[in-house]
């Protein structure tokens, strides 16, 4: 994919900061109430899949009621066209949640007392992993708290450990992302050769005032470094690397400016922009912080679709923060990526002997099972995918493939969704989801262009007959 980033006010260097508020803000100010017609232009631009500038995206978050309703259309009309019906599945596992930083809004920053502090010892790491890989995962986030303990040599272990974990029928963790605090390049180096999918860090707030009143000590009180620390992933050779934001801080409308401004900022200074990007709404955590700008439903299903128009090449993902009604929603406008079965007290996968109350980050509002989420998706007439190939086939970049090589979709990902689903359905599905799941694989075979057919149903048999990892 070949980029145009735009310029603005702050340029675009390696390591600088790029956000500047009042730019957002008068933006943000001058398109509010836009009209239809402008509205409308836009639109046309994001269906012909150019990613939008900042003041484009300015326009649809300032839309008029009627106006969010075609922009909502729209959203629904390029997800389907770009990414089908496949829905990623992971799984979050929380390694530690030692913390050296005050952030208020977390339930780990140092100064909350009844946390119950715990990390993972790396046979408890082996459990917990088998136990995800007994139900049926193949991707997962480590996540972690920030502190000397947790440093890139101990985090690139955590991640080897994982992937050395295999249990029967071939039950293996594929890729191991990771969420953890800004690193130095050096350090950035040391995570990569331990083989990480993406690095994913969110800023919290582009806000640079806001995000001085949550973050109240520690490392990451400092913003630069948190804002720049995806330009020294990518100086250290990480090349897909997740962003985010936690919604609830301070106004949405500007967070989703300061998104869409982090990818071109990535996109100037490296060519390549983020894999994904991830928006939490601030959840009742130990901290009991009432949000400052909270987000109402309306409004954050809003948000999803204002990305999925303003950067249609990058993977959204929406975590089990949100109910399942929520959830279902957001997929229909932009959402693509979703974890299933998750549980963030620390060892509560295994259940024993480390699971500890009192030591998860904050509540969730989506306790269903993996199984459980696998036959919702089958049942709404998606197709659940926990493909990893292009990662292990060295196709790095492939959001851009996904989305600018044609045919690309039909000849990789397609495939790809339905061979990992027929693995998942064979080897730990309940009856129910299995026999539906195994009508939408029939379903989505039906629908693969002639040749993707053959081949697609060649690897179904040998998955039947019991050979797994088969991929495009
Ligand atoms: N310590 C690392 C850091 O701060 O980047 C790991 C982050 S934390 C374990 C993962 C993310 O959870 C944070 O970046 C934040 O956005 C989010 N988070 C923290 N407290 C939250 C809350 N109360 N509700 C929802 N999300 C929260
Ligand atoms: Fe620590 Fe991250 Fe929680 Fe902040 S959000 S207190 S850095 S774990």
């Amino acid at each position: 994919m070949i980029f145009r980033p735009q310029r603005y006010r702050l340029p675009d260097r390696p390591g600088e900061p790029f956000i500047d508020p009042e730019e957002i803000e008068n933006l943000l100010v001058q398109k509010a109430g836009a009209s239809a017609a402008e509205v409308e232009a836009v639109i046309g631009r994001a269906m012909a899949r150019q990613r939008l500038s900042l003041s484009e995206t300015a326009v649809l978050l300032g839309a008029s009621a009627d106006a969010r309703e075609r922009v909502l259309a729209a959203a629904e009309r390029l997800k389907r066209e770009v990414y089908g019906s496949r829905i990623v599945l992971f799984a979050p596992l929380y390694v530690g949640n030692r913390c050296t930083n005050r952030c208020a809004y977390c339930s780990f920053r140092a100064d909350s007392a009844d946390t119950v502090r715990k990390t993972l010892t790396d046979s408890e790491i082996v459990r917990e992993v088998e136990a995800l890989e007994r139900v049926g995962h193949k991707r997962l986030i480590l996540v972690y708290g920030e502190h000397p303990a947790y440093d890139p040599a101990y985090i690139a272990r955590t991640v080897r450990t994982t992937y050395g974990v295999r249990t029967e029928p071939g039950g293996e963790i594929r890729r191991v992302n990771i969420n953890a605090a800004p690193l130095s390049v050096e350090g950035f180096r040391t995570v990569r050769e331990a083989g990480i999918g993406t690095y994913q860090i969110f800023q919290e707030t582009y806000h640079r005032g806001a995000y001085g009143r949550y973050h109240l000590g520690g490392r990451k009180a400092d913003y630069d470094w948190r804002l720049t620390s995806l330009d020294r992933a990518m100086e250290a050779g990480i090349d897909d690397v997740g962003l985010g934001a936690l919604l609830g801080l301070h106004d949405w409308r500007f967070e989703v400016m300061g998104l869409v401004r982090h990818t071109n900022h990535l996109e100037a200074c490296f060519g390549v922009g983020p894999h994904t990007i991830s928006f939490p709404r601030i959840k009742e955590s130990s901290a009991s912080l009432p949000a400052a700008s909270p987000v109402g439903d309306e409004d954050f299903v809003y948000a999803i679709a204002v990305l999925r128009l303003a950067v249609p090449y990058t993977g959204l993902i929406l975590t089990a923060r949100e109910p399942a009604s929520v959830r279902d929603r957001a997929i229909r406008y932009g959402v693509s990526q979703i974890d299933g079965g998750t549980r963030l007290e620390i060892g509560s996968y295994s259940g024993e002997p480390a699971a500890e109350q009192g030591s998860s980050q904050f509540a969730i509002h989506d306790s269903r099972s993996l199984d459980e989420i696998v036959g919702r998706l089958v049942e709404s007439g998606y197709l659940p995918s926990f493909c990893t190939a292009c990662y292990r086939r060295g196709r790095t970049g492939e959001h851009f493939m996904e989305f600018s090589v044609p045919g690309f979709i039909k000849r990789f990902c397609g495939p790809n969704a339905i061979l990992t689903l027929a693995e998942y359905l064979a080897d730990y599905a309940s009856p129910v989801v299995a026999e539906r799941g195994w009508a939408a694989i029939d379903r989505a075979v039906a629908e693969l262009p002639a040749e993707a057919a053959v081949q697609t149903r060649l690897r179904l048999e040998r998955i039947r007959t019991g050979e797994r990892d088969l991929y495009f």
